[in-house]
Formats: structure tokens, sequence, C-alpha cells
């Protein structure tokens, strides 16, 4: 019996984390990494749990588990997202926070890898509950995050206002000649708030450009091309909003109140505005027909963006797609399984730590504008974002020739050679 508990706990333990990991020792494995950095890599530095209550609306108080993982901060301090979510548990904290690492390492940043987050449905709380949780849990991290040590960003349900009240908190716990000095505790602020022109848009920007500079190199036209995304929260929308812009088609969306599909297409900012007006959820839009989640990945469409969760395309649905690009809007939504099946394929990937990372990109333009008093403008921002993405995509589509290996495992080759560098050249204390 206990047998049995236990086999049952370990299938469903094989999540984000394992996934990670296979990435992580595959890519290590090829270049031969350093038995002893790859012991410290493979370790997170730090795990914080909090647990800490708040009061309802309705008076009765209630307690959270949040979290935050801290991987890796040899290349700078721990950067990476808070994420409300039902699946926030700490291994899927820690495996995001070592995407984060390598996502940071491949962008050339100087940051490590961190994320963390609090395991609930933000759409069961109110707007003054969400606020009261949100303070109470950066109160709880304490100076465990801070501008120059761990900076927190947005992630699955949590946004600009989030990130406000956050810093809110964070200053009002510091003595007034200090507070100013700490705008740069968060990225992905409202504007208004100490945020900068362009973060709102930055990942999904970012997922369009990769796209783009896959199909340059191709040789194939976006214009007419059919495209599909899983979720439209900012990651989904904008880059739906960026492709449709090119002359792409969005034929179909899912999220996690259904499935839609229109193959003579969707209009993006429509399906914005009834997403706005319905709770943030695309079910019931009258301008596609509903259809089963199940048939989702096998729709017949060119490109694929999860913009979503961590392992949505597995072995069982990743011999249904017909697409011929899948661009991870989303971290780790592609198993190793459904990968190794996609290659073979013939289907290209552009990997979550490359394909995603305009969302730091654009944090760290934020926390530099932040730093140094700076205010930047939007053309500004999006220009050099688009600078830096091309630096990143084509040095892993160059690793990838070279050693002739897929786009994932070049990107996962540069960013832990850049830390294996950092930690050669410094050596380990004492
Ligand atoms: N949550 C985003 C990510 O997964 C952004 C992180 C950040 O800007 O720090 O990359």
């Amino acid at each position: 019996m206990v047998t049995k508990t236990l086999k049952k706990k370990r299938v469903l333990k094989q999540g984000m984390l394992e996934n990670v990991m296979r990435q992580f020792n595959h890519a290590a494995d090829s270049i031969d990494l350093n038995p002893n950095i790859r012991k410290i890599l493979e370790m997170t530095n730090n795990e914080l749990v909090v647990h800490f209550p708040v009061r309802m609306d309705n008076g009765e108080v209630e307690v959270f588990t949040g979290y935050r993982v801290q991987h890796n901060n040899a290349l700078g301090p721990y950067k990476g997202g808070l994420r409300y979510h039902a699946t926030v548990d700490i291994d899927a904290a820690r495996a995001l926070a070592m995407w984060m690492t390598w996502k940071t390492s491949l962008a050339g940043l100087p940051y490590g890898g961190a994320k963390g987050g609090i395991q609930l449905n933000p759409k069961k709380y109110s707007h003054s509950e969400l606020e009261r949780i949100t303070r109470r849990f950066t109160y709880a991290l304490g100076d465990n995050i801070g501008p120059e040590l761990d900076i927190p960003a947005p992630d699955v349900n949590t946004n600009a206002q989030t990130m406000a009240w956050i810093l809110d908190t964070y200053m009002s716990t510091k003595p007034p000649a200090e507070r100013s000095m700490n705008m740069h505790v968060v990225t992905g602020k409202p504007i208004g708030a100490g945020g900068s022109e362009g973060r709102d848009r930055a990942t999904g920007y970012g997922v369009f450009l990769t796209i783009k500079f896959w199909a340059e190199q191709k040789k194939v036209d976006l214009r007419n091309r059919k495209f599909i995304v899983q979720g439209f929260g900012n990651v989904g929308y904008w880059t739906s909003h960026f492709l449709e812009k090119e002359g792409a088609i969005l034929t179909a969306v899912q999220d996690a109140s259904g499935t839609i599909l229109n193959e003579k297409g969707i209009s993006v900012d429509s399906l914005l505005a009834y997403s706005d007006a319905n709770n943030r959820s695309i079910y019931g839009f009258a301008g596609a027909k509903s259809l089963d989640s199940s048939e989702f990945f096998g729709l017949d469409c060119d490109i694929i963006v999860p913009a979503a969760l961590g392992n949505q395309i597995t072995a069982d649905n990743a011999k249904k797609i017909k697409a011929y690009l899948i661009a991870e809007g989303a971290n780790g939504p592609t198993d190793v399984e459904a990968e190794e099946i996609l290659l073979k394929k013939g289907i290209d990937i552009i990997p979550d730590i490359l394909c995603n990372s305009g969302g730091v990109i654009g944090s760290y333009f934020e926390w530099l504008q932040n730093r140094n008093g700076e205010i930047w403008q939007l053309d500004e921002v999006m220009a050099k974002l688009e600078k830096k993405l091309k630096e990143s995509f084509f040095k892993v589509m160059e690793t990838a020739k070279i050693r002739n290996v897929d786009m994932r495992s070049a990107a996962f080759i540069i960013a832990i050679e850049r830390l294996e560098e950092a930690y050669v050249q410094r050596g380990i204390f004492p």
C-alpha cells in the first residue's frame, strides 16, 4: 500500500524540476562540464518558504504559503518572477529559478536566477484581498529580496499592479532617506511608479522577434501563416499582437477556461476586449467556435506558441502536432519525451530561455534606468531589446550549427559555459 502511494506520488512529481534537470544534464554531458561546477549548478543556493496570515474581506483569516528560491548568483543579483497559481510549490519554484539562471546567462545579463510565488488561485480573491496578500508576502520575504540582491518581476497571474504593491511595501520598511534608492527592488512596475516604457510588451515582442529571426533564416514568409496560442495573458496577447501585425493569422487560442477556433482568423484586439470584460477568460468569445481542449495541439497550423504553464506538450500530444515551429513563450512547456518526438519529426523549437528572454531583458532595462535615474523612450527600449535578442538568437544558431545540436542544447551550452567561466576565474571560497 505504502509503495503504491509513493509510486503514485513520484509520477505526479515528474514535473518541471525533472524536465529542467534533464535538459541541464544533457547539455552538461555534451560539454564535459567540470564535475565540481556541475555539483554547484544542480543545487539551488537558497530556498525560502513563508507562511503568513491575511485577513479576508469576510473577516476570516487565511494562512498562505509563499516561496522564493534563489538558484544561483554567480553572474549578479538573483532575478526572476513571482507567480500566483495553484501549481506553485517548492519544486516548481526550484525548476523555474534554474531556468532563470540559464536565461539571464544566455542573454548576457549581469543577473542570476530566482523564482517564487504563492500557491493560490487569484480568481478566488478580491482586488483588495490580493493587495493584502501581496503586501504581507513582501513583508514576510523581508530583506531576502532587494535591489542588489534579488529582484522579483511579474510572472503567471501577477502584473504591474502586483509589482507596485511590492515596491510600496518594501520601501515602507526602509528609513525615509533610503526609500527612493530602492525603486529597482522589483521590475515590471507601472510606468507611473518607476516602470519602463515597453516592459509590458517586452516578452511578447521578444517571442515575436525570435519567430521573425527564425523565419528569415528559413526563408519563410510569416504573412498568412497560421498560429495558435496557449494562454492569453501578457505573453500570449502581445505575441499574437505582433504576429498579427506581421500578417500572420491567429486561428486558435486555449486558456484555463476553454479552447476556441476560427480557421479564418481571430481578431487579437477583439479577443483581448472580450477577455478583459470576461474576468480574463476567452471562453464564449463570439468570433470563434468552442473545441474540446484535447484537440488544441493537433490543430492544423504553422506555428504553436505555448504561453501558459509548464509540461503542456508531452509524449501524448506531441505526435499529433502538425506545426513546423514551436516558440516557447512559457517556461518549460515542452517535456523531454515530447522534444525527442518533435525533433525527430523535424519540428523546430525556439527554447524558452531564448524565446521568452525579452521579458527579463526588458526588466534589466527598467532596473538600469531606476538605478541610474534615467527615463528612456519606448523606441529606444524596443531597439535595445531587438539588438540584445538578435545577438543571443544568432549565437544560439551558430552554436547549434558548430556543435550539430538542437537549439535548446545550444542555448543551454552557451548559458552553462558562461557560468563555468565565472566559477573557474573566481575559484571557490575559501
Ligand atoms: N517572469 C519572467 C520570466 O520568466 C520575467 C522575469 C524577470 O523579468 O525578472 O522570464
